[in-house]
């Protein structure tokens, strides 16, 4: 199966980056959103990000300008319908998921794959809602997208064969490599990283080290570019409550249990970079632990 035309559903801090990579690997892209401000934004990120590669020198001005020119944008979601691949990238609800799906399905090709970003939903509960559970699967991309080079490949129960051998060669030709998951909950890199970043909140949290001790002992014990409290205020601690909460309900498994530190800083609005302030506070030039 051949893709050339690839049609993106949100255009969010994912959405922006999945377009970027795929105009610059020469596939025509069409970011759609329901919010027109998001589609901008997404334009103007990709136009910086692709500067900041040409003053490094990873691609040239030309690769650049036709990148840019291979990106359309739109806000209605029927535009995207004949796409050869559809990449749903909105957020991260199920209910929203599935109505896109179904919104899009009149207009659909007949040949057309359906894959989705997601980072925790079961792929085989939003393919059995399509009309093409077979042609069905999970494409999730790292953040920031043109940075990271894994791409996570996930078959649900009923992704058949051809659909799978199509996407890991377009995950090839985007000069990323692949790591298959069967479809369980927070799939591998989600299910080994967050439970782990979760520990390190208990182990704050019962005191055994500082934010710093913590830190430390993992980036340079361990080798980890970035300490595991540090991680969890890159990802985002709500996203990262959220994966744990998606594993213990969906492995019933006490060990998934997310720390009580962990909702606490949640319920305080203290989500990590985002919001200025999580394990550290990043109002000033460098970042200093809050507790
Ligand atoms: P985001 O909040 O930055 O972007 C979501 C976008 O979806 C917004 O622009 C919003 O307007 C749009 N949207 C909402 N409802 C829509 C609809 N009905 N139709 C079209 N667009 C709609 O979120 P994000 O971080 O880009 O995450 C998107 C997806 O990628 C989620 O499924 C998330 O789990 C997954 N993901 C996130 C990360 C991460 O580190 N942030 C990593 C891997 C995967």
């Amino acid at each position: 199966m051949a893709i050339r035309t690839v049609g993106i559903v949100g255009a969010g801090q994912m959405g922006n980056g999945i377009a970027h990579v795929f105009a610059l690997s020469g596939y025509d892209v069409t970011l759609s959103d329901i919010s027109q401000e998001q589609l901008n934004r997404a334009l103007a990120t990709i136009k910086k990000n692709l500067d900041r590669q040409v003053t490094r020198e990873k691609i040239t001005a030309e690769d650049r300008d036709a990148a840019l020119a291979r990106i359309g944008a739109t806000t209605r979601l029927a535009d995207i319908g004949p796409s050869d691949l559809i990449i749903e990238s909105a957020t991260e609800r199920e209910t929203v998921k599935q109505a896109i799906f179904e919104d899009l399905a009149p207009h659909l090709g007949p040949e057309t794959i359906l894959t989705s970003n997601t980072s925790s939903i079961s792929i085989t509960r939003l393919a059995a809602r399509t009309d093409r559970p077979g042609r069905f699967m999970g494409l999730h991309f790292m953040n920031p997208v043109p940075v990271m080079q894994l791409v996570e490949l996930i078959r649900g129960i009923a992704t058949d064969e051809p659909t799978y051998k199509t996407m890991a060669e377009v995950v090839k030709t985007l000069g990323k490599t692949a790591a298959t998951s069967e479809d369980f909950p927070a799939f591998i890199v989600n299910r080994i990283l967050v439970p782990m970043i979760n520990e390190a909140v208990y182990t704050l949290y019962e005191g055994v080290g500082t934010v710093i001790s913590i830190d430390t002992s993992l980036k340079l014990g361990a080798n980890h570019p970035m300490g595991p409290l540090e991680l969890a205020d890159f990802i985002g601690l709500d996203t990262c409550l959220a994966i744990m909460n998606v594993l213990h309900d969906g492995l019933a498994d006490t060990k998934y249990r997310p720390c009580p530190l962990l909702t606490k800083y949640v319920e305080a609005g203290w989500l990590g970079r985002k919001t200025g302030r999580g394990f550290y506070d990043y109002s000033g030039e460098t970042p200093v632990p809050t507790r």
